[in-house]
């Protein structure tokens, strides 16, 4: 298994992640074509035998790829077939949904801390964590060995957390502010964000495209 092949696009590696999906639910089958990985993600049979085949040799003509052995090679790649350890930074209402969200434990990723700049949130504790004054922020990301970071601050504070976060050696963030972050240090490390404003803008851009007369497709 290539595990860490540098060749593998984002894109690439968001079909990989649909493709685990799928897998999750085919549990009981012993083997899955790429027929039926293409007709449930939704991208064409070629177009799963070129990813697939960029993990090593998975698949057998007539047969199809075995679940188990597909679903371990696609998580090496993904890099999901280890432990992660991830700071929290902002401890508001998204923050504290999150931290209720079993999945992310169940698929490897572990909040190890919770950082916070309001001094009422200080000292008090969730999920048996106590949140954490920034100031101890780039220390403890040393102590604590985390290597990811989310962000559920506002935007204005965004940026600026996010190259403190990558100064103090964090690898990669997943950032909820519906902001782009780019600044110098932050240009090294793979940033995420996750914006619900953008997704229901294109979701009513598809709706208005169907319903109106100038359909585009
Ligand atoms: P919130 O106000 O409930 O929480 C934000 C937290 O960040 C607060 O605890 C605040 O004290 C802390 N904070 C503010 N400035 C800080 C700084 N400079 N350093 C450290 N901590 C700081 O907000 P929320 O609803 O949880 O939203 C958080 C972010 O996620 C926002 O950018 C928001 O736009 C985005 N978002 C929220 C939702 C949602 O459903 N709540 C959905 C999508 C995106």
């Amino acid at each position: 298994v290539k595990g860490d092949d540098p060749k593998l696009s984002p894109a690439a590696g968001r079909r990989l992640s649909q493709y685990l999906r799928v897998l999750r639910g085919d549990r009981g089958a012993g083997t899955v074509s790429s027929e039926s990985l293409a007709k449930s993600v939704g991208v064409s049979a070629a177009q799963v035998r070129r990813d697939l085949a960029s993990l090593g040799h998975l698949g057998q003509r007539g047969v199809g790829y075995d679940v188990t052995l597909l679903a371990d090679a696609i998580r090496h790649t993904l890099g999901i077939h280890r432990e992660w350890r991830a700071v929290l930074i902002g401890v508001g209402n998204l923050a504290r949904a999150l931290l209720r969200y079993r999945g992310f434990a169940e698929q490897g990723f572990h909040i190890v801390g919770l950082f916070d700049a309001d001094p009422a949130k200080i000292g008090t504790s969730l999920e048996r964590l106590s949140i954490e004054p920034m100031e101890n922020l780039v220390k403890r990301v040393q102590d604590l060995q985390a290597e990811l970071a989310i962000l559920t601050i506002p935007s204005d504070a965004a940026a600026a957390i996010a190259e403190t976060l990558a100064t103090a050696g964090i690898r990669g963030i997943l950032n909820f502010a519906p902001t782009l972050i780019r600044t110098p240090a932050t240009t090294t490390i793979p940033i995420v964000s996750v914006d619900l404003a953008i997704q229901i803008e294109q979701l009513a851009f598809q709706v208005q495209a169907r319903s109106g007369a100038r359909v585009v497709e």
